[in-house]
């Protein structure tokens, strides 16, 4: 008899992320909160971003600890040892199309009670992009659940019919800033099939967690929950996961790239709210004459700034900033090529943040209370955008061209303008709310687990 069925009672999620960075984040949060909670864990990355999270964190990293353990499936594109971020919809295409019959061959192996030392697997808690997960727990019979990782009102795209005012909690929303893939005028292209047939899939799934706190996204959530299964809104991740605060599980971090951590001194250098903080995420590029604007518009601002430029952020070969700007903001500003975000933005140093407008990105800074300019690149990252900046009030746009000028006036307007100062004040209100709400969101939590995961009827 194989030990696992000695271990039945004890349950097993597998959890599989989308590949990519913004996606393993909140996976691996949710997924160590599931173990606080109890679960045996085996994590599904892929390959290629197994290899990275290796190189970045040492090798030792990624061992697993009792209970908690790393597996890993191909992506189905070609073998690479690029230290970069992969093209998003080649990458989607391919787990759609070769992902299924490794998951599933995963699935049985785990469950092989003849050489299978873990539980058996009782329920999937998949990335919404990755929803070719569900045929497998389908087979299984077990439920399986979507983690939205984008903010809730992207669960729309595929309702976004024509007329734009009728999209419930998005009145007044210009085409432009709805999520840049619905954007095309081709039926064909893989990315609208995608997103809509993602979507779809979302009603067959068990239950639907979104990394937001209710009071954040109400009026999308309520306008959701009449045509989606049961959603749940457990989040902020990263609040929840500081609260709950498993040493064990410490160790555990998601980030493809080397962070370097000690862009945090520099800060402990400088004033309160003095910093401004750049950081365009994992996958938004730029051309050099972007890159140059930004620079210039920062030295002309006169504010401090720590800014992350990712090895792959500037398009063809040449990342390089203008000597004389290096030298003219030498005494007030920092690079990184990758940092520990949340740990600058709960900094007391940073004042303002200039962000891509990713979702976790968004609500890391909405948590710690910091104001931000928005530079959004694609998918949901407008929609985003347009709500820092109109609904929640918490943001300004910058133009997508970048200009120095707009650069040096937003930036003096985030940190010392009068615009800022109001900015600042909605965003120290949105971070008591997500506080007080995270408590509702561990609540949500449990709730998932006694009302879904563990209860397959
Ligand atoms: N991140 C980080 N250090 C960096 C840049 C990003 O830890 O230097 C993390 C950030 O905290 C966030 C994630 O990477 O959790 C990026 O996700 P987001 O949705 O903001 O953007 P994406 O990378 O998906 O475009």
């Amino acid at each position: 008899m194989g030990s696992s069925s000695l271990l039945q009672k004890k349950p097993h999620a597998v959890c599989i992320p989308a590949p990519a960075q913004g996606h393993i984040s909140p996976m691996l949060k949710l997924a160590k909160l599931l173990h606080t909670k109890g679960f045996h864990i085996t994590f599904v990355n892929t390959e290629f971003n197994h290899k990275r999270l290796l190189k970045s964190r040492g090798p030792d990293s990624l061992k697993g600890l009792p209970d908690f353990q790393f597996k890993t499936i191909p992506d189905g594109l070609p073998p690479s040892d690029v230290d970069a971020t992969q093209d998003i919809p080649s990458l989607f295409e391919s787990t759609t199309t070769y992902c299924l019959a490794p998951f599933k061959d995963l699935l049985a192996k785990l469950n092989d009670t003849n050489s299978s030392q873990v539980p058996l697997v009782s329920c999937i808690v998949s990335d919404g992009a990755m929803s070719f997960t569900l045929a497998a727990a389908e087979e299984l019979g077990i439920p399986e659940v979507f983690l939205w990782t984008a903010n809730a009102n992207d669960l729309k795209n595929g309702y976004l019919d024509t007329v734009l005012d009728w999209i419930p909690g998005l009145e007044g929303i210009r085409l432009k800033d709805l999520p840049s893939f619905l954007r095309t005028t081709n039926p064909d292209d893989f990315m609208v099939k995608f997103v809509l047939q993602e979507t779809e899939r979302a009603r067959r799934a068990s239950a639907i967690i979104i990394n937001t706190f209710q009071e954040l996204d109400h009026d999308v959530l309520h306008a959701l929950s009449s045509y989606l299964p049961p959603l749940y809104t457990i989040g902020p991740l990263h609040l929840l996961e500081n609260q709950v605060n498993n040493k064990s599980l410490e160790e555990l971090r998601s980030n493809l790239w080397k962070e370097e951590p000690e862009c945090l001194e520099w800060l402990d250098s400088k004033e309160q709210n003095s910093v401004v903080y750049l950081n365009f995420g994992s996958i938004t590029v730029m051309r050099p004459e972007q890159l140059s604007e930004f620079a210039w518009g920062l030295a002309n601002s006169k504010q401090n700034f720590l800014w992350v430029l990712r090895p792959d952020l500037v398009l063809g070969d040449s990342a390089i900033l203008p000597t004389q700007f290096l030298e003219e903001t030498k005494e007030r500003g920092v690079f990184a090529s990758w940092c520990p975000q949340e740990e600058v933005l709960s900094h007391p140093s940073v004042g303002g943040f200039l962000t891509h407008s990713g979702w976790n990105s968004t609500i890391e800074s909405i948590s710690y209370g910091v104001p931000m300019i928005c530079w959004p690149f694609f998918s949901d990252q407008l929609t985003n955008c347009w709500y820092c900046c109109t609904k929640w009030g918490i943001g300004m746009e910058i133009d997508n061209a970048v200009k120095r000028d707009e650069v040096e006036s937003l930036v003096r307007e985030l940190m010392v303008g009068e615009n800022g100062k109001k900015m600042k004040d909605k965003s120290m209100e949105l971070k008591k709310l997500a506080e007080i709400d995270v408590t509702n969101s561990y609540l949500n939590l449990e709730s998932l687990i006694y009302q879904v995961l563990l209860n397959p009827g």
